[in-house]
């Protein structure tokens, strides 16, 4: 009885029928109250109670992710001894800190790094260094209210008499629009690092997302980072540089977008049908954003670009139509400065 049900098992493997896996979960928007899971811990029961192994989910893919640029330093520090913190240098974010807020520029040149040793920090000083050290993270461009995501694989990886050995792996994206500052980052990475140490580490649990698993690394974590509760919804103010004002005397709603994507000639305010205006890019302090002056390439490709798209006809890709027009311009460019010469 016993070989056949194992006969079964190992048949089911060899046609691939490995569990499926349980839809990726998110870190959502205040859409809901704030709630704070860390108040609700002193009862919540350690993994294991209800964590049966549920099917889990096929990673996601896609070619929106791009990898954290800076290996992952090794933990090398002894168990539970926190690493130094970083340096905030914009401890005047939305999370209500002090100091000035560096550019969002500034932070994006940093970001893997600041990630990199976030990571290192939590996985000594929460989970005793039991994360992989080369947890794979990423920077997701197309999030645009959720701060982080957990993505959840299983494989099957070897198969005998005995039964199946399961490898568990993770993956973290950070959305690089709602996370633009170290603050938001150390917060989310706390959040989404929660999920893997739920999924990781025994008894391997992805579901309820925000389950018992997750509530246990979150009380961990906020023994050991008090400053950093871990929430299942954030309350960060997205950062949309472009902004347009309803003309309308009695209405006068904002709207803002990540991108130049409102067309005021054909669209109105959803409160009032009046008109907008566009009032520009302002930075996360609200102040405006300098504009730079258009170079001459630029107003170069403004004037020609239809010319030159039409004159390539119908199919043609837009690289191709520029680069013609680079040719063109180098051209007109060697042009003037001999007529200058001479
Ligand atoms: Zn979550
Ligand atoms: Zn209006």
């Amino acid at each position: 009885m016993a070989l056949q049900g194992l006969g079964e098992n190992l048949l089911r493997i060899f046609l691939g029928d490995v569990p499926s896996l349980p839809p990726r979960e998110a870190l959502r928007t205040p859409r809901r109250p704030f709630r704070d899971l860390a108040a609700g811990n002193a009862g919540a029961a350690r993994p294991g109670a209800d964590g049966a192994d549920k099917p889990c989910a096929t990673e996601p893919t896609g070619g929106l992710w791009t990898p954290v640029g800076k290996a992952l330093p090794a933990v090398s520090t002894p168990v539970c001894t926190p690493l130094p913190r970083i340096r905030q240098s914009n401890e005047g974010g939305p999370l209500g800190t002090r100091g000035k807020a560096p550019s969002i520029a500034a932070f994006r040149r940093q970001r893997d790094a600041l990630a990199a040793a976030a990571f290192a920090e939590f996985n000594a000083s929460v989970f005793d260094g039991r994360l992989p050290a080369d947890l794979a993270m990423g920077w997701n461009a197309h999030l645009k209210t959720t701060a982080g995501l957990t993505h959840y694989r299983r494989q099957a990886c070897v198969s005998n008499v005995f039964g199946t050995i399961l490898r568990y792996s993770a993956r973290v994206e950070l959305s690089a629009k709602v996370v633009d500052a170290p603050a938001k980052l150390r917060a989310t990475l706390l959040h989404e690092l929660c999920h893997v140490a739920a999924w990781l580490l025994p008894p391997h649990v992805a579901k309820p997302p925000h389950g018992p698993a997750f509530k246990f690394w979150a009380g961990c974590a906020l023994r050991a980072h008090p400053e950093l509760p871990v929430t299942t919804c954030h309350a960060y103010q997205i950062h949309a540089p472009f902004r347009w004002r309803c003309k309308s005397a009695c209405c006068g709603r904002e709207y803002q977008r990540h991108s130049n994507s409102i067309d005021v000639a054909r669209q109105a305010c959803g409160e009032c049908r009046g008109r907008l205006v566009f009032l520009g890019r302002f930075n996360p302090d609200n102040t405006p954003m300098k504009t730079r002056a258009p170079s001459g390439f630029s107003l170069f490709v403004r004037d020609n670009f239809a010319a030159a798209k039409a004159a390539a006809g119908p199919g043609e890709p837009h690289a191709a139509v520029m680069r013609a027009l680079s040719e063109r311009w180098r051209s007109r460019k060697a042009a003037l400065a001999g007529a200058t010469a001479e």
